[in-house]
């Protein structure tokens, strides 16, 4: 029996997250046992090049040697107190410095981040409705679940079974770079909107990048009508530069909530904001919010530690970049010399090949023109020349540091390859 035989019988369809079961690319999930740098080895003795990053968080690569060492010394110290430890003291320190927030709440998923954001911004509000966006994915807390994105668009469950009416009643989705919509929806539902959760950078229908003034007119209607700007930054963080991405367009929000990176590789979430807004939270204020290995002190360690590394080396968002540049002009070249139709999305090391033809790329709307049967036959072809890309057509890309000027060459000649053979 193969391991996803035996998976099957005891996990839901024998994943514990659903895109990890390659079902849009229609193939079986591959089982792996051990990642070192940007490669990944399967149970069956493959070794594949690492475009996942686990989704974001090994932004160092897998098993970085003096980490590695480092955090086998924590076993020794504490796994967990649920009781106040010194490191949860010096991460919160380090992150509000590099996200320039007042105080921060440690949790243990973006899931959680969100969902406690959302609960906060209610709270110091006094007011009920949100407004998301279609296509942007917040994790899966039953108010979020509504026109997601990632796996909820893979798995055609963008507001998902199980999630009462009630819950949702005061979800207001909004299209992604339309401020006209956000601006009816604000004179539509006067004095009760308490926030805008966005990312601020879409990954999770693919790369989609905001107009500034897109953003600027969120950060402007939000003043306007006493409402809580968040930047769900789960994934951005960290991610193309040490802090958040809202620095690019100038645009600073209320409410941040971030994820993957700040953990090194444990599960870790944090959400944060101005002390006015953060003083709100139990025990202080009345707005109830906790977790028992939250602040785990060995995640905070590991997490701590990643973030040391990307503040010190600068030149990591640099190289990331470049790599990313790369890729962008060589997919794009591969694509256009092959006639395939199909456009590259990409904000500094963030990046998603779509296929289809596209006047342009700005909102779910223009996504859902992507051909998704042509990303699954790219996906395949990748994974035989030893590539695991993301495994549907509406994720982003991730790089890491492991990444070397000749993997982002043979990636790219391995792209021309499976394109020449897909157009066949
Ligand atoms: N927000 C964003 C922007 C995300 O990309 C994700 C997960 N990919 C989440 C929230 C949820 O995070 P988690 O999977 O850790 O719950």
């Amino acid at each position: 029996m193969t391991l996803f035989d035996r998976a099957k019988k005891v996990i839901p369809g024998g994943v514990n997250s659903p895109v990890r079961a390659f079902g849009s690319v229609h193939m079986d999930p591959i089982f792996f046992n051990k990642a070192k740098g940007c490669h990944l080895y399967s149970t069956d003795g493959k070794e594949y090049i690492d475009y996942i990053c686990s989704w974001g968080p090994m932004i160092l690569g897998h098993g970085r040697e003096d980490l590695v060492k480092k955090a086998q010394g924590y076993l020794d110290e504490v796994l967990t107190l649920g009781l106040p430890s010194d490191v949860e003291v010096t991460m919160a320190e380090t992150f509000t410095r590099a996200t320039k927030t007042d105080m921060v709440r440690m949790v243990n998923s973006g899931t959680e981040a969100t969902m406690s954001a959302i609960r906060l911004a209610r709270g110091y509000t006094g007011r009920n409705k949100i407004i998301k966006f279609e296509g942007c994915y917040h994790g899966h807390s039953d108010g979020l679940l509504v026109k997601s994105g990632s796996g909820t668009l893979t798995y055609y469950a963008p507001t998902s079974l199980g999630v009462p009416q009630g819950t949702i009643q005061d979800t207001i989705v909004c299209r992604y770079n339309d401020l006209a919509d956000v601006r009816e929806k604000f004179d539509q539902f006067k004095d009760q909107i308490a926030c805008i959760i966005i990312e601020p950078i879409a990954g999770n229908m693919g790369v989609v990048i905001p107009d500034k003034e897109f953003l600027q007119g969120l950060r402007r209607l939000c003043d306007d009508n006493k409402a809580l700007l968040i930047f769900d930054e789960v994934i951005t963080g960290f991610r193309t530069r040490y802090g958040s991405v809202g620095d690019y367009f100038d645009v600073k929000a209320d409410l941040y909530t971030y994820g993957k990176i700040i953990g090194g590789g444990l599960p870790v979430g944090a959400f944060a904001g101005s002390r006015e807004i953060m003083e709100k939270l139990s025990p202080l204020g009345g707005v109830y919010q906790a977790g028992t290995l939250s602040g785990n002190p060995l995640a905070m360690k590991i997490g701590l530690d990643t973030l040391k590394v990307l503040e010190a080396h600068p030149e990591i968002y640099e190289k990331l970049d470049r790599f990313a540049y790369e890729l962008d002009q060589g997919f794009s070249k591969n694509l256009s010399d092959l006639g395939i139709p199909g456009k590259v999305t990409r904000f500094h090391s963030m990046l998603s090949l779509f296929f289809g033809e596209f006047d342009q790329i700005k909102s779910f709307d223009d996504v859902q023109k992507a051909d998704t049967e042509l990303y699954a036959k790219y996906f395949q072809g990748m994974v035989k020349e030893g590539f695991i890309m993301a495994p549907a057509q509406f994720e982003a890309i991730f790089l890491s540091d492991a990444h070397t000027e000749d993997i982002i060459e043979k990636t790219i000649q391995a792209n021309r390859r499976v394109l020449e053979d897909i157009c066949k």
